[in-house]
């Protein structure tokens, strides 16, 4: 019997020197489609290649009429060739024309010819073309064909994605690969950036497709999926990850996905066949990417992404890759493009030369989302398949406003957004103007615009921005980007930078909020909670662990030494839990006096405003602290029991409703009946229309992300106050049901001429 890989094997030796033989590309594809109909004993092999216009066009044939190349064309999903590239699937039929899909060419001449296998022409599960054999017979193509002819598609899609074929195109037609695509998804932070795509996890370009000895590949591959899933199993039994349900289930999926037997035999096979392990890996990826694409099993199509992941591993395991190193070829405009990243992955690059990232996966409060914002690069989120349709170095636009993507974009659009930069970059030159201009309304009432910040990256934004201060210090984002807990040196050492950074403006520090949505990788919460954001976090969390708190209080106090300490107790619920936290913070005190450390010159303590409970002890609150500010984000999504995280609810109730806004007012006023300073610090201080309403309920502190600074600060200097204040006592004294109240103060500015 025949040695069934013999015959593969010698084709792609053959493939392999056409590759490397200094020849025209028409020549190279002529050369090549005669040589696979030879070894495949073939009458006629045929190559079409897909157009941008979504027409499939001959490209190269041995045994149809020659002069058909470049002019016979079918469309995506027209006959064999087109119903092959539209489900990215093989067709072996002994009688092609009796195929229901079969569309006659008569410029090709192929009635003749019975028999036909057709495969798709892949590249990370795109399809680029189809490839053909045909015989006069009426044969079946064997098993071990098919496959030959796969991993032949290969090549050609490598040399597709290389751009050999491209100087084949007419003018005006253009192949598939370099085909503009835009996606829709969500506005993870404003923004508009153009540049380049930077892969985050690069794909791994295979160079060398075809092994020397089959066993010897054989073996490579067999230890390489060993060490896969011994890294797997490592990954599971690590304690911090033993309990935690997402992520382990995540890792259940991966180890069955290794010990797939269907996934390793399809490897095994291609590798029997001739390729190396790595250009195995790389095709059996791209056939399975390609099926999963077409169906319509939306978890099925999720599971997708762990196969991904999976084969990455598995080839960063052959290729003995570590992480790519970054800056050296890192392009001057870079737009990150990633299926979802840590915190942490984001500030390894550097930030002078970020314009943008793009994220398959991620919410508006994912860790990478907040620091993004800190960086203050425009982000765009749940774009599904962006990774796989774009490569490294592809223009792309990323519009942080819209929640879209534009890959390889047209030059019109290009324009368009160029246009865009330039307008936002004129309207940022006149917030700087306004920077030195004082903080008050048309009637000269004065208001504090804070900033929010968390990470050492925001402290340059505290002069640029002209805040007053900071109004919100995330102490928790230090130890979120952390891989273990940052030591008390650590902490201190930023506490002093943003003070001194601070220059003498008030900065609020609040203790660590973690728990719920906030996950730190390396503290693990043994009990399986429900519902985390009810859960322990923030201070419930501080006070059962008081070492964590004593440690950040210690650190805060020795920071502040000879200046003003704010601190701010987030999640309060009881006023129980202020006094417990002030013994904590007094024994410190006590403690660090003793030992004759520079203590600050005034402490002063508050409490976030986060938990409805607390509305129905105001005045017990106000007596208990120096300040409060109100959380509204918490606050919001406690009060309207909907989660701030889910993107369904998203757009469902508004924080400008009358209802929400009397809860606003209740606090504001029980502030100011007591003497007590209040704030507000959620993203409802940022929006220029939101922050109208809370000057105009009686706010006068309000804390936002310092791009938010701007365009408020031009909102305010042109608000008649007194008027809103009239206005919106009389909106809330009425009636509130089926009022639209954002449009109300809509209408109010547009009648008052209030930049919003
Ligand atoms: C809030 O809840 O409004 C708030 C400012 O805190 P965070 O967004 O950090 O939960
Ligand atoms: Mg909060």
């Amino acid at each position: 019997m025949r040695d069934q890989a013999a015959g593969p094997r010698v084709l792609l030796r053959r493939l392999r020197e056409l590759m490397a033989e200094p020849l025209e590309p028409q020549e190279r594809l002529d050369r090549i489609v005669r040589e696979i109909a030879a070894n495949m004993v073939a009458e006629v092999c045929s190559l079409y290649v897909l157009r941008a216009d979504s027409v499939l066009e001959l490209y190269a044939t041995e045994g149809l009429n020659p002069g058909s190349v470049h002019l016979a064309q079918l469309r995506l999903g027209q006959g064999l060739v087109g119903t092959i590239a539209a489900s990215a699937r093989p067709l072996n039929l002994s009688d092609a024309q009796r195929h229901p899909a079969f569309a006659y060419l008569p410029e090709t001449g192929e009635e003749i010819y019975h028999s036909f296998l057709g495969v798709p022409v892949l590249r990370a599960g795109r399809t680029l073309g189809v490839l053909v054999v045909q015989n006069r017979t009426m044969r079946t193509y064997r098993e071990d064909e098919v496959e030959a002819m796969e991993t032949t598609a290969m090549v050609i899609a490598e040399m597709i994605a290389t751009g050999d074929l491209s100087r084949l195109t007419r003018p005006g037609l253009d192949l598939d690969l370099r085909r503009p695509v835009s996606f829709s998804g969500m506005s993870f932070n404003e923004g508009v950036g153009l540049g380049h795509v930077v892969l985050h996890e690069p794909r791994i370009v295979v160079t060398d497709l075809f092994n020397e000895d089959s066993e010897q590949e054989l073996r490579r591959l067999g230890s390489a999926l060993g060490s896969l899933r011994l890294s797997i199993d490592d990954m599971l039994s690590r304690r911090d990850v033993a309990f935690e349900g997402e992520h382990r289930a995540v890792l259940e999926a991966y180890r069955m996905f290794a010990n797939d037997r269907g996934w390793v035999r399809r490897l095994e096979e291609a590798v029997s066949n001739g390729l190396t392990a790595e250009a195995a890996v790389e095709k059996v990826q791209s056939d399975m990417r390609a099926r999963m694409l077409h169906m319509s099993d939306p978890y099925m199509r999720e599971r997708m992404s762990d196969f991904d992941d999976l084969a990455n591993r598995l080839l960063r395991q052959l290729m003995g890759h570590g992480p790519e190193a970054l800056a050296s070829t890192l392009p001057k405009d870079a737009i990150i493009v990633a299926r979802s990243m840590g915190a942490a992955e984001l500030l390894d690059y550097p930030r002078d030369r970020l314009r943008g990232l793009v994220l398959e996966d991620g919410a508006v409060t994912s860790h990478v989302v907040i620091v993004a914002r800190a960086m203050g690069i425009p982000v765009a989120g749940q774009m599904k398949g962006a990774v796989s349709m774009a490569e490294n170095g592809d223009a792309i636009i990323v519009d942080g406003e819209e929640g879209r993507i534009h890959l390889r974009p047209q030059p019109d659009v290009e324009a368009a957004y160029a246009e865009k930069v330039r307008f936002r970059a004129r309207r940022q030159e006149l917030y700087r103007e306004l920077r030195s201009k004082p903080s008050q309304t048309a009637e000269g009432v004065h208001v504090d615009l804070l900033m929010n910040a968390g990470l050492a990256v925001d402290l340059p934004q505290l002069s640029e921005s002209g805040a007053a201060g900071i109004g919100l210090f995330r102490t928790e984002l230090q130890f979120m980007v952390a891989a273990t807990f940052p030591r008390a040196e650590a902490q201190e050492r930023l506490y002093r930078d943003v003070m001194d950074a601070a220059r003498g403006k008030p900065v609020t520090f609040r203790t660590i909020d973690i728990g719920g949505d906030k996950v730190l990788p390396y503290f693990k919460n043994t009990s399986n909670e429900e519902n985390p954001a009810l859960g322990w976090r923030a201070i419930r969390l501080t006070l059962d662990r008081p070492a964590l708190l004593r440690t950040q209080v210690r650190a805060l106090l020795k920071a502040a030494g000879g200046r003003e300490l704010r601190l701010m107790l987030p999640m309060i619920t009881e006023i129980g839990e202020i006094f417990q936290a002030r013994e904590i913070i007094d024994r410190e005190v006590r403690h660090l006096s003793r030992f004759a450390h520079d203590l600050p010159t005034s402490l002063r303590i508050g409490a976030m405003v986060e938990v409805p409970s607390l509305l129905w002890q105001l005045d017990e609150l106000m007596r208990a602290v120096d300040f409060v500010s109100v959380g509204s984000n918490d606050l919001f999504q406690f009060v309207m029991a909907a989660d701030r995280g889910n993107t369904l609810l998203a757009d469902r109730f508004d924080p400008l409703s009358v209802p929400f806004l009397r809860v606003l007012k209740q606090i504001v006023d029980a502030g100011r009946a007591s003497g007590t300073p209040v704030t507000l610090c959620g993203e409802l201080a940022g929006r220029p229309i939101s922050a109208m309403a809370l000057l105009g309920l009686g706010y006068r502190s309000i804390s936002m992300s310092p791009a938010s600074i701007g365009p408020v600060k031009a909102m305010l200097t042109e608000l008649p106050l007194e008027r809103l204040e009239a206005f919106l006592a009389d909106a809330l004294s009425r009636p509130g049901a089926g009022r639209d109240m954002r449009a109300e103060l809509a209408a109010f500015a547009g009648e008052h001429g209030v930049p919003l």
